[in-house]
Parts: structure tokens; sequence; C-alpha cells
């Protein structure tokens, strides 16, 4: 099953990939997730990478498109896989749609998480993060044991760059200019389905499951 998350930064997206991933044993493949990784291993890519998210800008696509397509086509995406945070553009959109179009493959679902811009800055400005072992928290929702320390390694939380009400703020706008009219693309496909970003994950993951089982 090959699922592609839509949605706004900070809707969701990626706690309900990563439970799909588990239910599904299918790899979970975050854009946002590959470059973070690159930033902290210094590469020439994380460096480029960095200059733009640091701004709540999208890194430009020639070099997203590869990156996603490279990983796609490895062993374990075999039986699917979960995209989450790509694609971001309708020509990313375009050249999946064109790589899997030449193995005579296409996507499957595309899962539409939807909150409010609103909630989504309120949720993300909050968020806390721990910079050794990778813990989210959030300073309302979810804080820790003792205030700015990571419950499992101890080490002082940070707030990701990307994360600050301003930055979010620019990313959402990104979002709407650039990210949502893949929802029509999706919705031509006539693959889209809805999901809360509100409600809680195990739930619509619940609800999903049939869903898309249903279909299959
Ligand atoms: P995320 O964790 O998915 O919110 O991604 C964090 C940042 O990484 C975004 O704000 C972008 O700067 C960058 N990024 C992630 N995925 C993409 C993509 N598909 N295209 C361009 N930039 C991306």
């Amino acid at each position: 099953m090959k699922i592609v998350m839509l949605g706004a930064p900070g809707a969701g997206k990626g706690t309900i990939a990563s439970r799909l991933s588990v239910k599904y044993g299918i790899p979970h493949i975050s854009t946002g997730d590959i470059f973070r990784a690159n930033i902290k291993n210094g590469t020439e890519l994380g460096k480029k990478a960095k200059f733009y998210m640091d701004q709540g800008l999208l890194v430009p696509d020639e070099l997203t498109c590869d990156l996603v397509m490279d990983r796609i086509s490895q062993d374990d995406c075999k039986k699917g896989f979960i995209l989450d945070g790509f694609p971001r553009t309708i020509p990313q959109a375009e050249a999946l749609t064109d790589a899997l179009d030449e193995k005579d493959e296409q996507m499957d679902y595309a899962l539409n998480v939807i909150l409010s811009d609103d909630k989504i800055v309120k949720r993300m400005s909050g968020r806390r993060t721990c910079p050794k072992c990778g813990a989210v928290y959030h300073i309302v929702t979810l804080p820790p044991k003792k205030e700015g320390i990571c419950d499992k390694c101890g080490s002082a939380l940070v707030q990701r760059a990307d994360d600050s009400e301003e930055t979010v703020k620019k990313r959402l706008e990104v979002y709407h200019e650039q990210t949502e009219p893949l929802i029509e693309y999706y919705h031509r496909a006539g693959i889209i389905v809805e999901v809360s970003g509100d409600a809680g994950a195990d739930q619509e993951v619940d609800r999903l499951s049939e869903v898309l089982e249903d279909e299959e």
C-alpha cells in the first residue's frame, strides 16, 4: 500500500504516519527527518537544506525529488511506503506520479490531515524536542516532568528553529501557497481520504484501517 500524507505542517501527519507504518509494516519516509539527519551529520545536502528550513521555506525541488525517488526504489519499499512531507509542490507530485508510472504503479491513498491554522500555531510553537534522543514534548499538552529537561535522557530541551511562532506562520503561508493545491491534484486522482488532526491519533488510525482495508 502506497500512501501520501497531506496537510499543513503541524497538523499531525507524522504521528498518524508512524502508527500506520507499524500497523502495515511499511516504511515511514519523512523528508523533514531525512533533511534533519543530514543537518546533524553535517553533509553537503544538510548545509543546503538548513538554509531554507530555518526560514520556513521549502528546500528546492531539485534537492528533494531525487532523494525521494532513490529512497522509494529501495528493497524495503517493495510492499509499499508512507510519504510524510513529500510531495509539497505540484512539480514534486508530478515527479512522483511519473516515477511510479514507469513501473506501472500509482499511489493508493492521499490522507489529508485537517487542522485549523490557529491550532497549528499553538501546537507547534509550544513544541520542544530533545536534541539527543529525539523525544518530543509540548509545554502545555505534554510537558516534561522537570521543565526544560528530557524525561528520557536528562538533556536540555530545545525549540526547533523552524518551530518558532514567526517561522511557523511563514511555513503555513508557504503551505497554503505551494502545497495546498496538491489536495485538488489528488482529488482528481480520486484517492483522497480526510483525517482529523484534532481527534486522537489512535482513534483516527482505527477508523482509517477500516477505510483502507475496505478498499483494498
Ligand atoms: P517537516 O518536518 O516535514 O515539517 O519539514 C521541515 C522542513 O523541511 C520544511 O519546512 C521544509 O523546509 C523542508 N522540507 C521537508 N520536506 C520537503 C519537501 N518535500 N520539499 C521541500 N522542502 C521540504
